[in-house]
């Protein structure tokens, strides 16, 4: 099959990882690759010159024996005269560096649809923007446009296209591949193509660059986790000067039809007040209402007013919401000094932030894979995500249900357009303002008002602060008391608890560590003890948020049960760890944050080592005995090859990586050989440790390669917590308070009377004779698409308690380290 690939529309980050790995897994299908320069305009164009100086007798990087380096139906020829170098221009420089140049003068002169090879995309991960060029196409919606776009894949002999756009891009495929048979006929009819020139179907698959996140029917677009990362890397650095001023700031963000980027930057922000297109202010005028909320926090002495708005925000009557009214609402009536801050592109660019590395390569991989499977009868997909699951929608319902909500807010039908967004987006809303605004009005009636206790354990990772000021903030917001646990069971028992505030968690969402403290000492140290003080300080329920340790300690409150009454309460473990080791589930906060500060560590790295030109970095990550970090590191890197605990490391394994780097250097052109990264965790094998590794490689690799290590050590626990982290940490901890207050209330009502009333704030030192029933003691887990709440009795049959991880982990059974392999095209092993 002959695949090509264009990016449309509007530039999102993420978009030349999608090209990277369309292009590898075609390649490794055996399918010929191709790229459409400047999106569909491109396809218009075609190829009507040849650039007379393009070359290829400088490469030398054209493997003498491609079977050595990929499987063998990846084929490679000398006498290729696109492959490899066909993406450079005469005088030698990278495409990469010169696309887009055509607009001054320096043209590829009317060469838009090119062959490409293994190598012309090797190094993409790390650029913003779309090296391929993008474009808005007015050709394109004409009939003749897409006839001529329909003539210029079939002189090429090309019957499949991956669009990477949005909604309005990949309407154009849709609309595209459905007239496809009929620009067939047209053009066999003029003569312009034999009467078996053309296959009548074409195979189209979408993929959703956009940093609005607006496409509906999956959880995240390609683009907007790294355009999220820019705002709230913008509102943390305006925090601080607004907390020095004790200043109002309004911010405009991107989102013309979508308001996600607002209300995830307002999530994850910690802002006092959002506008969104889906949900417009309410009270009637919003300005008093807006007003009310931000008087209420500044009453209490918050110094900082942070107000975001998106874009094509509105009221209900549908007329704009504009950020300099704002602006003169809040200097005016509550006398705020107010500055208006309009993020514009920058929202756009930058690197890529881990997830939108990791996202479009598995996507890309799930693109090709629906390509070959396509049949005329199968609708067209669009690639998506549910949760932590890779997913193929019919392209087109997904189109028209975005379209729906467009139309929903333009009927002023408002409930109907949040109906149609996902899940998450509905949750994040209801949780920004549980944890946004301060209401003393919606408190619980006191006899379902509870104690509930909130406990960091284990080592720190990014979004333990922000789920615990969302749990504080819920429970003050219902009426319940939040009591925080200071350095885990050790402060337990020395009574290290307090209660939390409102405005003392105001600034936790940024904060990277633990804010509560934090340590590894289980409730055996002492549970009789531990008993006691859960009696003493009359917890109704606790949340503990950390990783194994946080596990094993809930093992062991569920199991004291038998023994100690104070431990029937409702009791919840939310998995946070850099490791995520944690049995079950898929993701743990944390995780996200440790992946983004390993891309910027391995960047800084691959630069060095490419600077150096042959140097292959070992880099050795945290992790303990799970190898998840160092292997979605890998894969968010491009590392070449990475080394985990679970598969652990031979000697054959080591000879064979020395052959793989040795062929793969020979290969670079002379002068062009790049750095190269392999991850290795910390303790994927007793004997060859980093430094074996690396003199080994140093060593063999004589006049090829040269070799070097670095620790990334605890700096992978992160700084300030991704985006993703915090807004995950404020929707999971939120589902755990729920969670804790319907146990409470099913332990009361079956109580019958006994102990009833002895819950609650009242409760406080009193024994109590309820039975908690093993679901009531229990962690969070996100399994594929969706959220579930396991027992942790259940969780123990998962858990391999001696290595501290679980049995098995997504990323072990979805064969990310093959994947990780073959998109560098090392040969697999048979160990
Ligand atoms: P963004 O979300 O950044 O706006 P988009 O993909 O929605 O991205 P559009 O400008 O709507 O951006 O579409 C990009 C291109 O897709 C258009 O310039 C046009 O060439 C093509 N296109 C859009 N709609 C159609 C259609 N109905 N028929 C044919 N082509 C279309």
């Amino acid at each position: 099959m002959k695949i090509a690939i264009l990016t449309s529309g509007g530039d999102s980050a993420g978009m030349n990882a999608v090209v990277r790995s369309v292009v590898k897994a075609a390649i490794l299908k055996g399918c010929e690759t191709w790229i459409v320069r400047e999106g569909y305009e491109g396809l218009v164009r075609g190829n009507t010159e040849y650039y007379e100086t393009i070359s290829h007798s400088d490469s030398g990087i054209i493997p003498p024996d491609p079977k050595e380096i990929a499987p063998a139906h990846y084929k490679l020829s000398e006498d290729d005269p696109y492959l490899i170098q066909n993406l450079r221009f005469g005088d030698g420089s990278l495409l990469k560096d010169g696309i887009g140049d055509y607009a001054e003068g320096r043209t590829l002169k009317g060469r838009y649809i090119i062959r490409v090879g293994w190598d012309d995309v090797r190094g993409w991960f790390t650029e913003g923007g779309t090296l391929i060029g993008t474009a808005r196409s007015a050709a394109f919606r004409t009939h003749e446009g897409r006839l001529q776009a329909a003539y210029n894949l079939l002189k090429e002999g090309i019957d499949a296209l991956v669009v990477c756009g949005g909604d309005g891009s990949l309407t154009g495929a849709d609309v595209f591949r459905a007239e496809w048979p009929t620009l067939v006929k047209e053009l066999e009819s003029q003569g312009r193509i034999s009467s078996s020139g053309g296959s009548t179907h074409l195979r189209i698959v979408g993929l959703v660059g956009s940093i609005d996140n607006d496409m509906s029917m999956t959880d995240l677009t390609i683009g907007a986790p790294t355009a999220l990362h820019r705002i709230c890397e913008a509102i943390d650095n305006i925090n601080s000067t607004a907390f020095s001023h004790s200043r109002a700031f309004v911010l405009e963000v991107m989102g013309r039809h979508c308001g996600w980027l607002a209300l995830l930057a307002g999530v994850s922000g910690g802002a006092d007040f959002i506008f969104i297109p889906e949900s417009p202010p309410e009270g009637n005028p919003w300005e008093d209402a807006m007003c009310e909320t931000i008087k209420r926090h500044r009453m209490i002495g918050k110094r900082t007013t942070i107000v975001i708005v998106a874009e094509g925000a509105h009221d209900v009557n549908l007329e704009p919401i504009r950020v300099e009214h704002v602006k003169s609402i809040l200097t005016d009536r509550l006398g705020l000094d107010t500055r208006v801050t309009t993020l514009g592109h920058t929202q756009r660019g930058g690197r890529p932030c881990a997830f939108d590395r990791i996202l479009p390569t598995l996507q890309g991989v799930e693109a090709v894979n629906a390509l070959l499977e396509s049949t005329p009868d199968t609708p067209s997909y669009m690639i998506g995500i549910q949760e932590n699951k890779i997913t193929r929608v019919p392209l087109m319902e997904a189109v028209a249900m975005t379209k729906a909500v467009s139309e929903a807010i333009a009927q002023k039908d408002f409930n109907k357009a949040m109906s149609l967004r996902d899940p998450e987006f509905i949750e994040s809303l209801s949780g920004f303002f549980a944890t946004s605004a301060l209401e003393e009005q919606k408190k619980l009636p006191p006899s379902k008002q509870m104690r509930v206790a909130i406990m960091h354990m284990g080592a720190p990772a990014g979004g333990m602060n922000a789920a615990t000021r969302a749990a504080v903030r819920y429970c003050l917001r219902q009426g319940h008391t939040p009591l925080g646990i200071h350095n885990g069971f050790r402060g337990l028992l020395d009574d290290n608890i307090h209660e939390l505030s409102w405005l003392g968690v105001d600034t936790w969402m940024a904060r990277g560590g633990s804010e509560l403290g934090t340590n590894r000492t289980l409730p055996s140290v002492d549970l009789g003890c531990v008993a006691s003080k859960f009696q003493q300080f009359g917890f109704d329920a606790l949340m503990m948020i950390g990783g194994f340790e946080a596990f094993s300690a809930l093992l062991e409150l569920e199991e004291g049960r038998k023994h100690y009454p104070s431990f029937h309460i409702p009791i919840v473990h939310l998995p946070a760890t850099i490791s995520n080791n944690v049995p079950v589930t898929e993701y743990s906060l944390g995780s996200d944050t440790s992946l983004n500060a390993l891309v910027d560590a391995c960047d800084a790295i691959k630069q060095s080592a490419s600077a150096s030109r042959n140097r292959v970095f070992v880099v050795e990550t945290q992790g303990g005995k799970c190898g998840y970090i160092a292997t979605m590191g890998a894969l968010a890197t491009g590392a070449c090859l990475v080394y985990t605990p679970e598969s652990g490391i031979s000697l054959n394994t080591l000879r064979e990586d020395v052959k793989f780097l040795k062929t793969r250097y020979a290969l670079d052109a002379k002068g062009k050989s790049e750095g190269r990264l392999v991850i290795k965790n910390e303790v994927a094998s007793p004997v060859y440790t980093t430094d074996v590794i690396t003199k080994m490689f140093k060593e063999e690799g004589g006049s090829l390669f040269d070799s070097r290590s670095a620790s990334l050590g605890h700096t992978l626990q992160g700084g300030v917590p991704s985006p993703i982290d915090r807004a995950r940490a404020v929707r999971l901890s939120l589902k755990c308070m729920t969670f804790v207050e319907q146990h409470f209330q099913k332990m009361k009502a079956q109580s019958h009377g006994h102990g009833v009333g002895q819950g609650g704030s009242s409760g406080q030192g009193r024994g109590r004779h309820w039975h908690a029933s093993p679901e009531s003691a229990a962690v969070i887990t996100i399994q594929s698409s969706s959220i579930k709440w396991v027992p942790v009795r259940d969780m123990v049959e998962h858990a391999d308690m001696d290595k501290r991880r679980g049995k098995t982990g997504w990323w072990i059974e979805s064969g990310i380290k093959e994947l990780v392999e073959s998109l560098v095209a090392r040969p697999q092993l048979v160990n």
